[in-house]
């Protein structure tokens, strides 16, 4: 008998976890899982996640989604990295106010690696991001990351995407039910336990009790079945994220033809910190905020300051979260995707990554044996560490900045908000830069180069002096750092703007 699959909710997770495990399942194969999907018509999908992670390239590869496509149907733009504006310093208060965390790992040039080369001053005035990799120069001209004649999702630049959340849910449900998704509209109402805890059924409004070898919660923050049904308690990370609100406003290019930028650009503000992201007739920005350290309408008021007159009247949307995760995601018979199992904040969007990690882990663990213990225990555990790596990665913006203008930044750089395993993290690495050894492959989302951007980008210090004797290709570093340089200049003279490429796609595919 075929194994079923029922994914509640439609969101992005939803529809993502859909389409990709449709294809890895075989939903369209008479021996495959049957998945279905039913997502309510009367509660709303969250619509906002513009943001994505390199890995979403191969995601969508995978659930067949063609790239000009995307581009076209959900306003698509490139995304290289972040920029962080006023991270270190407040405005006006030091010299560097911005960095970048560039998605193309540092050019390990002939197997050397260049980092303490650099820490020793041998790059010159630049900083560790423009000087280690071409990608930082060429964003800040607007680049795209790839060639028209590149195949899809490959350039010579590591990327992702922005994109309209909202249209790629729909995009993303058209391709899932391409592969085989059953689609349901319906609202659960009630979540059936049998003796043993497992789930036994959900009672729709409409389609009665449907039920499944497996229930994927994609719910988003209201959890249906993870929390409300399952009862599997929430880790609030407050302590460690202070941010617990968003506003959100759209902002239409000023001209058609104004540049699209290709990093998201984040700015700190003094109790959070505002997004920006290009698409391609519109931007997204949002103000991320702690509602500790200010209020609704003051946040508001920084908002519509960053918007400027422009967007004086320019509609808001108001959001609430709450920084933190379950630690168990998969109990029994039921797994939580999405919001539903953990969410910190928007800061270098690890949202939809954690979608696509776990729909990736689903496929690989699937009980065809109807062994769901054992799945549950190595999800589980593998999904942990996720998340409490990702969690000092994204403190680490906070905690090593020099801010110290209002309460936000002082309360973010206190010890007492820091995880211990951070703090140790950054006591290793006065003496040595992060390298491999400190990254779980198995694990982290976040490699030793990001941690090495952040670092840094925030005028971090490690003191290589001990070693710096220990130290001889210093020749072949100043070539290497001359090089890359080079191919700063090559690639700003022959990737086409990230409007351009954008525009290639809403008449042709890519490849071509
Ligand atoms: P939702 O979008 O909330 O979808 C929930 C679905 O469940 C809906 O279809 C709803 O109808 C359905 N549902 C709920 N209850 C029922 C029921 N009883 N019966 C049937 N259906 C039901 N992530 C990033 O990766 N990058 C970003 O830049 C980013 N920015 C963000 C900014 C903010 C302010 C916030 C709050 C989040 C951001 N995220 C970001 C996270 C991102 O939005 C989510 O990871 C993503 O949207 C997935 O949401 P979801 O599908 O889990 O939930």
């Amino acid at each position: 008998m075929r194994k079923r699959v029922l994914i509640v909710g439609g969101g992005t997770a939803g529809w993502l976890t859909a389409g990709y495990l449709a294809k890895r399942l075989g939903a369209d194969l008479p021996d495959g899982v049957a998945i279905t999907l039913v997502e309510s018509r009367d509660i709303g999908v969250l619509g906002v996640g513009e943001g994505t992670f390199p890995t979403i390239r191969r995601t969508l590869a995978t659930i067949g989604i063609d790239e000009a496509e995307l581009v076209r149907r959900c306003g698509a733009t490139f995304k290289q990295g972040a920029k962080f504006v006023h991270w270190r310093h407040a405005p006006g208060q030091g010299a560097t106010d911005h960095y970048s965390h560039p998605f193309q790992v540092a050019d390990a040039s002939d197997g050397l690696d260049l980092l303490p080369y650099w820490l020793l001053g041998h790059g010159g005035a630049e900083n560790w991001d423009e000087v280690s990799n071409p990608q930082k120069k060429a964003a800040d001209r607007q680049r795209a990351p790839k060639l028209p004649t590149n195949p899809d999702y490959v350039g010579p630049l590591n990327y992702a995407f922005h994109f309209d959340a909202i249209a790629l849910a729909g995009l993303l449900r058209e391709q899932a039910i391409k592969n085989g998704v059953r689609h349901l509209t319906d609202t659960v109402n009630e979540v059936l336990l049998a003796e043993d805890g497992a789930i036994a059924g959900v009672r729709t409004e409409q389609n009665g009790v449907l039920d499944a070898d497996l229930y994927v919660d994609c719910t988003g923050f209201r959890a249906e079945l993870i929390g409300k049904a399952m009862k599997v308690p929430f880790r609030s990370c407050r302590d460690v994220l202070f941010c617990n609100r968003a506003i959100a406003a759209q902002l239409p290019y000023a001209r058609p033809s104004d540049p699209i930028a290709s990093y998201t650009i984040s700015t700190a503000q003094e109790s959070g910190w505002i997004w920006d992201i290009g698409l391609d007739r519109r931007r997204g920005i949002g103000h991320v905020y702690s509602s500790d350290h200010t209020d609704d309408e003051a946040a508001e008021r920084v908002l519509r300051g960053y918007l400027g007159a422009a967007g004086a009247d320019a509609d808001v949307r108001h959001f609430k979260f709450e920084a933190g995760y379950r630690e168990v995601n998969w109990v029994k018979n039921c797994v939580a995707v999405g919001l539903s199992s953990g969410f910190f904040e928007p800061l270098e969007a690890t949202g939809i990554a954690f979608a696509e990690v776990s729909a990736g882990m689903i496929a690989n663990l699937f009980p065809w044996g109807g062994d769901y213990e054992t799945s549950a225990r190595q999800f589980n555990a593998n999904l942990l560490r996720r998340y409490e790596r990702a969690l000092d990665f994204i403190k680490l913006h906070y905690c090593i900045s020099e801010r110290r203008d209002t309460a936000f930044w002082r309360d973010n750089v206190a010890d007492a908000s820091v995880p211990d395993s951070l703090l140790e993290m950054l006591d290793r690495w006065r003496f040595r830069p992060p390298n491999e050894l400190d990254i779980d492959g198995q694990i982290d989302i976040f490699t030793e180069a990001s941690w090495q951007y952040v670092l840094y980008g925030m005028g971090w210090k490690t003191d290589l002096s001990a070693k710096a004797g220990a130290l001889r290709y210093h020749e072949d570093a100043r070539r290497a750092f001359a090089e890359v340089r080079r191919q700063a200049e090559y690639a700003i003279a022959n990737l086409p703007s990230n409007r351009d490429l954008v525009e290639y796609a809403q008449t042709r595919r890519f490849g071509g």
